[in-house]
């Protein structure tokens, strides 16, 4: 089955670096993700790095959360590698076309308006004024006396001129030169969480903390998220475990889906079943934000998984209070 954004952001939602990462935004600690430039290594995203851990991992995490819709990403700068040893402290190099040195100089072209002449700003300067070499007028206003006719080049090694230098880049690690057509270039961009996500975002994972605080409050020992090994040898992860006495442990598990529509498929009761099925805990609970769907109802019935229902988290903490004084 194609997994649709929602879909993919629901269980985005659970995982605990997702989690770390959206509480920042939604507390307004990062407003926008930018990159933070390192010389040597090119850009990094110290805050993802220490919550992924590892500097390898950012990409791969930011991209899942661009894909599922819950960041957008803008260009915010492109980064050039060397093609030789892979360091990004790279500068470029303008040079001649002709001789390929960039020992070059930049210079702007001035025109003499009222006797037409033109040539390099240099030429014009005598002092701090500038006077046509031609006629040896004085230029006093720009656009009026004289105007700038564009950038002029001349080689410093093969006194050749140019309008146009061609581009190289010198590795500063290495010291290689690359031209422009070997040049490895790769895109960087700075992130904003979704304006429309903000709300599910804030639904989704503020949702299990509060669930895991009231069950510690009632005695239970409380795991999230909880890897249990089943029958067959298999480890299944729920949302959050709970575990209830000292001699004899009753094992409470519970997972949680949230559905952006109006209520949750049926999907998340058959994927609990199929865990609970080689697990075997003591009782199964799913809570469904905002509500259950009638199929998904009847498929828990038959599968012994309690459904809880809430709009929002409190009512979802509310729901499962009542479900569990109402079973003892
Ligand atoms: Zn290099
Ligand atoms: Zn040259
Ligand atoms: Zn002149």
């Amino acid at each position: 089955m194609q997994k649709t954004g929602k879909t993919k952001r629901a269980e985005l939602y659970k995982d605990r670096n997702t989690q770390a990462f959206l509480s920042k935004f939604l507390s307004g600690e990062i407003g926008e993700l930018k990159p933070v430039y390192d010389p040597k290594l090119g850009y990094r995203y110290p805050v993802i790095e220490a919550i992924v851990g590892d500097a390898a991992n950012v990409e791969d995490f930011l991209n899942r959360l661009c894909e599922a819709g819950v960041l957008e990403r803008r260009l915010y700068d492109k980064i050039i590698y060397c093609p030789k040893c892979g360091s990004a402290n790279i500068s470029v190099h303008y040079c001649c076309p002709y001789c390929k040195s960039f020992s070059i100089q930049k210079s702007s072209l001035i025109e003499h308006v009222k006797c037409g002449y033109m040539d390099i700003e240099e030429n014009f300067l005598k002092g701090n004024k500038l006077i046509c070499p031609k006629c040896h007028e004085e230029l006093k206003k720009l656009d009026v006396d004289y105007r700038r006719a564009g950038t002029w080049c001349v080689c410093k090694d093969c006194s050749k001129s140019f309008d146009i230098p061609v581009t190289a880049h010198f590795c500063r690690e290495c010291h290689a030169n690359s031209a422009f057509e070997d040049a490895v270039i790769k895109d960087v961009y700075d992130y904003s969480l979704k304006e429309e996500i903000r709300e599910e975002a804030a639904v989704g994972w503020v949702i299990i903390e509060p669930i895991g605080e009231f069950l510690r409050e009632n005695g239970l020992e409380v795991e999230s998220p909880a890897f249990l090994k089943g029958k067959s040898g298999a480890n299944h992860m729920f949302d959050m475990a709970a575990y209830k006495g000292d001699v004899k442990r009753k094992v409470m598990v519970i997972d949680l889906a949230i559905s952006t529509e109006d209520a949750v498929p049926e999907q998340p009761v058959i994927a609990l079943f199929a865990k609970i099925f080689d697990v075997s805990p003591d009782s199964a609970y799913l809570i469904a934000i905002p509500k259950m769907s009638e199929n998904g109802k009847k498929m828990a019935e038959l599968y012994n998984i309690k459904v809880v229902e809430g709009k929002n988290q409190k009512e979802a903490v509310k729901a499962l209070k009542d479900e569990l004084f109402k079973k003892e």
